[in-house]
């Protein structure tokens, strides 16, 4: 665009926003969580497990004990994961207060690798691929972690930049989301999993938080293969690389699912030794309600086959919105997932936290710029995570248009037209 043109473009953008903020609109594309109609899809729960509450082996769930969980529900996940039941522990609602626990006591107690508490080291750092989890960040920089980013690419971490890193005795472990991760959308290749698995480390207690909260919350038709990284570390002599995280929790209700941990058998006692003195046992009858509502593996696919015909259409209509009033622009680039819940947009260097300002004016709710990165610190100032699920489609729509203005304006005024 020469200069007139550049003005044209901006008075009209500028006037856009103006019609934008007459809508008086208030509409929030902040937090990930399910719609009412996702939640919807789970309302047998409510009434189960009813008068049957025995597990397949005989264990009557309204009474205390079973730490690893019921094998009922044990079993239904490990196929779905691609794992030994016997690796595959089930617990309360909510995986990341497990993931919570295994850095409190690795930094109190220290792991089943480690030569001392990781409170006795000079100093903790960990890998953080970026963007990512939010809340991964906020554990890390609970516990004063020094936290290292490293560029997501397609296929997953930039692993060059991660294995340099790893042999640094001081870092002591990673977050990662493996399948349709938060916020990208993007899965790890087989090759880059079995990198992770193989790669040679300083600390002999690293850890490799594998969080794969969303490894079945496809948005077609096809599931993505899990691949099983307990096995492939083993192989490599790193058998307890990995912590495995997994949970219902965008599954059936978000809040009151069943959370999983898997892991080696060592890593598993390691757990054991610790949660056996937190409590007694999960809710089991929570768990029983679950593996009663499910049946089978493929009663969790079933399941998510809804919930992608509920989401599939709202990621449909942002990608188009931003495709039809972004696309070409050369002001944003966006993720295009096939599974997960966000979509992450990448807008002019310096002006994201200004978008997010803008659509607050015109009452769209963006999550705040920077949330991806630890210490909510981009240094580029130029991400968005972008959460479809919740509102229906005709306002993600509202909003999504409302925002592309946004990014538009916000370019114009850096390029100070
Ligand atoms: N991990 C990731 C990557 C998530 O996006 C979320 C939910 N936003 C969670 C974990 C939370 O899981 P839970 O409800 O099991 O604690």
């Amino acid at each position: 665009m020469d200069q007139d043109a550049l003005a044209e473009f901006a008075a009209q953008i500028r006037a856009e926003y103006e019609d934008l903020k007459a809508k008086n609109l208030k509409l929030n594309l902040t937090r990930g969580k399910p719609s009412a109609e996702q939640l919807d899809i789970n309302n047998e729960l409510l009434h189960l497990p009813g008068e049957n509450f025995r597990t397949q082996d005989g264990t009557d769930v309204r009474n205390y004990g079973n730490l690893k969980g019921i094998i009922d529900i044990r079993q239904i996940w490990a196929e779905l994961l691609g794992l030994p039941t016997e690796l595959v522990y089930a617990g309360d609602s909510s995986s990341l207060n497990i993931m919570f626990d295994l850095i409190s006591w690795s930094y109190i107690f220290g792991n089943n690798d480690s030569p001392r508490p990781w409170m006795d080291e000079e100093k903790i750092k960990w890998i953080c691929p970026v963007p990512g989890y939010d809340r991964h960040f906020t554990i890390t920089e609970h516990f004063g972690f020094e936290m290292i980013t490293v560029p997501m690419l397609d296929d997953g971490p930039d692993m060059d930049a991660v294995r340099e890193l790893a042999l640094d005795p001081l870092v002591k472990g990673m977050w990662t989301v493996p399948v349709f991760g938060n916020p990208t959308g993007v899965t790890f290749s087989e090759q880059i999993c079995r990198e992770l698995a193989e790669m040679e480390t300083g600390a002999p207690d690293f850890r490799i938080v594998w969080d794969n909260a969303y490894a079945v919350h496809t948005l077609g038709e096809e599931f993505p293969e899990v691949h099983n990284v307990i096995k492939m570390a083993d192989a490599a002599g790193n058998p307890n690389r990995f912590w495995f995280m997994s949970s219902t929790s965008k599954i059936t209700f978000a809040g009151s699912g069943v959370a999983f941990f898997a892991s080696s058998p060592e890593n598993l006692a390691w757990y054991v030794s610790h949660a056996s003195v937190r409590g007694i046992g999960p809710n089991k009858l929570n768990q029983l309600a679950h593996a009663q509502h499910f049946g089978t593996a493929e009663g969790v696919r079933a399941i998510m086959r809804k919930h992608a015909a509920s989401v599939a259409p709202k990621f449909d209509a942002v990608l188009d919105i931003l495709d039809e009033r972004l696309g070409g622009q050369g002001v944003a680039t966006w993720t295009r997932p096939e599974g997960g819940y966000f979509i992450s947009l990448d807008v002019v260097d310096g002006t994201a936290a200004r978008v997010v300002e803008l659509a607050k004016n015109a009452g769209i709710a963006l999550t705040e710029a920077g949330s991806s990165f630890p210490l909510h610190q981009d240094p580029n100032n130029r991400n968005l995570r972008l959460a479809p699920t919740l509102p229906p489609k005709e306002e993600v729509e509202v909003a999504m248009d409302g925002v592309a203005t946004c990014v538009l304006l916000a370019a114009v005024e850096k390029l100070g037209a």
